[in-house]
């Protein structure tokens, strides 16, 4: 790696069997804001791949890992601290690597996650694994049954590029709380970032080795094994929905548990009672942050159809107030999106909507140099469009009128995903009642956040299977077995 060579702490090497290590073959990462060259990663191959998951296995089935719950508990507090030492570091090769605003290093991008392992820390602490069951009579005997919880065994997580930092830690604390060992893939966009982390564990932790395994790559070889090899347990995966339904076709062979986070196409619902200023600056600035490149950011704005063309402008108005630029400038509220190939397909999909019917009202243009593109707002659009159907991952919000309260739950739940929404409203039982309505994972009233460590996160539909995050994140990552003995006769 040559990020920074001067700064940096990190070497960009992969983490196999508690050795840091590199690959003949490296790859080129580029920075998104410039589109020059950030560093090398290693290119990770299959064989690769199979050592990691090797070392990982042994170190299930033969090192005290998944028993132990102080050793996990220390280790976490102890990655923590190499986090919390190395925070600064991070934070610049992420805004560098994932073209993250530094303000949003403040939150989800780096700061907020490290919360993750203090949570899980203390879950792992205080967590009942055992349920007592009571006795039961049975043929003339008494039996008394109970049930622990297990770590479900060897996982693979495999990772997407635009939340490096979250994304890990939010599958790497629960599954090393849990007594879990782990081969954790990169995104191929985001590897610097990712290997941060080996050699934080490596030098940091007393993490055993073949617990923690990260590797690199530049292409899907590595994790097409991650999915199929048969002494992988578990998958757990975040990342697009086309890709997730490969991984779970790929996992069925060997029937893995695996846990999906996928795509979204979510719903901002603006009630006629709404404050409509309000409302408008919190979509125009949610569906900017990170350029749009959040699964549960809300890319659907619903309003009452007689209120559409005054909304429309404060959303306008809105939108300018975005300052895009520099994601290492603190007041940089939107930086660029990830690649080349990311801003085509946003253009194409911008221009489609256009051609379809769709109003342009603000953006609709790359901005150069890297991979930024314009704040973009789209008016008048038909919700079964493919600009109202499909995920963008870009700051392109659309705008679709309502004719009364059911009409826009329709609207809402007229989409394969299910990740989230949002509602406005001055009443919030109202707000409330209607976001018992729709068919998702997380809904925010009025603004409310429910992004944190404690807050299980997860998508109905074809936004995934499973939680992340809070207790029920924790669960994921555990089996349960059941044991009853004798204990006289009835
Ligand atoms: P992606 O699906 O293209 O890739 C994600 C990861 O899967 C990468 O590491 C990639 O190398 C790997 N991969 C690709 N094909 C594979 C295969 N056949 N077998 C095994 N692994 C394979 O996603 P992306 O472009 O990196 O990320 C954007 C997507 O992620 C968006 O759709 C977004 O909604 C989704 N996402 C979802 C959540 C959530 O929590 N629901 C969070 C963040 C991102």
């Amino acid at each position: 790696m040559n990020a920074s060579p001067a700064t940096t702490p990190f070497t960009g090497r992969l983490l196999i069997d508690g050795e840091l290590t590199t690959t003949k073959a490296t790859y080129p990462t580029l920075n998104p804001a410039t589109g020059e060259v950030l560093g090398h990663a290693p290119d990770a191959t299959a064989a690769d791949a199979e050592t990691a998951i090797a070392a990982a296995r042994r170190a299930f089935d033969t090192t005290a890992w998944a028993t132990d719950t102080e050793l996990r508990v220390r280790c976490l507090r102890q990655l923590h601290a190499a986090l919390d030492e190395h925070r600064e570091q991070l934070r610049d090769l992420t805004i560098a690597e994932a073209g993250a605003p530094r303000m949003l290093t403040h939150g989800p991008q780096l700061d907020e996650p490290l919360g993750l392992l203090t949570y899980y820390a203390r879950l792992a602490e205080t967590y009942t694994f055992t349920e007592d069951l009571g006795e039961s009579e049975q043929r003339g005997q008494r039996h008394h049954r109970w049930a622990e919880k297990e770590p479900a065994g060897v996982v693979a997580a495999i990772l997407p590029y635009n939340f490096p930092n979250q994304l890990a830690l939010a599958k790497l604390a629960p599954a090393l709380a849990a007594g879990c060992t782990v081969v954790l893939k990169a995104a191929p966009e985001t590897p610097l970032t990712t290997l941060a982390l080996a050699d934080l564990i490596a030098g940091h932790t007393d993490i055993p080795p073949g617990v923690v395994n990260i590797i690199s790559s530049s292409g899907v070889e590595t994790g097409k094994v991650l999915t199929t090899h048969r002494d992988i347990d578990m998958v757990t995966f975040t990342g697009s929905t086309a890709t997730g339904r490969r991984i779970m076709a790929a996992a069925g062979d060997t029937v893995k548990k695996v846990f999906l986070e996928l795509g979204g196409k979510s719903a901002m619902i603006v009630l006629d009672d709404a404050d409509f200023a309000r409302a408008a600056m919190f979509a125009a600035f949610t569906i900017c942050s990170h350029s749009g490149q959040g699964c549960a950011l809300t890319s659907r704005l619903l309003v009452p159809r007689a209120h559409h063309d005054a909304i429309v402008n404060l959303v306008a108005a809105g939108m300018e107030r975005v300052r895009v630029g520099d994601p290492a400038d603190p007041k940089t509220a939107m930086g660029p999106l990830i690649s080349a190939r990311q801003r085509e397909k946003v253009d194409g999909m911008v221009r489609r909507a256009v051609e379809a019917g769709a109003t342009l009202v603000a953006g609709g243009k790359p901005i150069d140099p890297g991979f930024f593109y314009a704040p973009t707002l789209l008016a008048g659009v038909d919700e079964d469009s493919e600009i109202a159907q499909d995920e963008v991952f870009g700051p392109v919000l659309v705008v679709i009128p309502y004719d009364d309260e059911d009409h826009a739950v329709r609207i809402a739940n007229n989409s394969v995903y299910g990740l989230s929404g949002a509602v406005h409203s001055a009443d919030e039982q109202r707000a409330i009642r209607v976001a018992r309505r729709i068919r998702t994972g997380t809904f925010s009233i009025n603004g409310g956040n429910y992004f944190a460590p404690d807050v299980p996160f997860g998508g109905y539909k074809q936004s995934g299977i499973g939680r992340e995050s809070g207790r029920a994140g924790f669960e994921e990552f555990l089996e349960t077995k059941a044991f009853a003995t004798v204990v006289g006769t009835a």
